[in-house]
């Protein structure tokens, strides 16, 4: 996959400073579990990812324009499916991405523990027109502290970044600062003409890899491994 992952699209926490321009493949052909002579080009990992933020940023617009590449100008707010997966190929690597999307509970915050359960992924949404929105990013953060109690990946996402002129109420580099001061990842998105959508969820996916890689592998992250195809063959 080629792209730069500390442009200026993306804004990445110190933290992660060691792992520029990740190279999945050579990264995870170190690793302990890997070296214990799986198909290094077959494997599948499975990831949780939550949607999290206020009502109307754009949560469910994302999610289907990433699933779907459709962006409606109305959803209606019955969602039947409360998660969608899709797989994408991170390398030689086949990542299976599991999205869960509020049903209406973000109107009061009450996400249930359920929806945070296992979670690999968080994507915090706030929508680039709406203040409020912006301003509720830390009362998220106190509901995720108190319900997250593993290790993940932490995306913060300025949505409708395709609004011009005087509909943004929040620049890039107020969304940058904030994210700074919390060490998480930040990216400004447009569920709407699709502007940093994929980028956003390859970024999480090889992220998620990375953080495998410095901890402990989890079996039921792989998904299958062919090496069983040594034996069909
Ligand atoms: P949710 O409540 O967070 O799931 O938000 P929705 O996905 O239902 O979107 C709320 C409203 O914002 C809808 O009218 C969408 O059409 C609109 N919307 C979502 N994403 C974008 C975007 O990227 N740009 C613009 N201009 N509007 C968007
Ligand atoms: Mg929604």
């Amino acid at each position: 996959m080629e792209k730069n992952l500390n442009n200026s699209s993306s804004f990445r926490p110190s933290n992660f400073n060691n792992l520029s321009n990740p190279n999945i493949k050579n990264s995870l052909e170190d690793t302990k579990f890997l070296n214990n002579s799986l198909d290094k080009t077959k494997i599948a990992y499975n990831f949780k990812i939550i949607l999290l933020g206020d009502i109307s940023v754009g949560k469910t617009s994302l999610l289907r324009k990433f699933i779907d590449n459709q962006f409606l100008d109305n959803y209606n707010a019955t969602i039947v499916a409360e998660f969608k997966s899709k797989t994408i190929r991170v390398g030689e690597y086949n990542i299976n991405l599991t999205i869960w999307d509020t049903c209406g509970g973000e109107r009061h915050r009450s996400i249930t523990k359920q929806y945070y359960r296992n979670v690999d992924g968080i994507i915090l949404v706030y929508d680039i027109g709406n203040r409020e929105s912006f301003n509720n990013i830390n009362k998220w953060i106190e509901d995720i502290e108190n319900n997250c109690n593993k290790d993940y990946i932490f995306f913060l996402i300025g949505n409708k970044c395709d609004l011009n002129g005087n509909q943004r109420q929040i620049s890039y580099e107020e969304g940058e600062k904030i994210s700074r001061e919390l060490d998480i990842f930040f990216m400004e998105v447009s569920a709407k003409n699709g502007q940093n959508i994929n980028l956003l969820f390859e970024n999480m996916s090889e992220y998620l890899c990375k953080n495998i890689e410095n901890s402990q592998i989890e079996e039921e992250k792989l998904l299958f491994n062919n090496n069983s195809n040594n034996n069909s063959n």
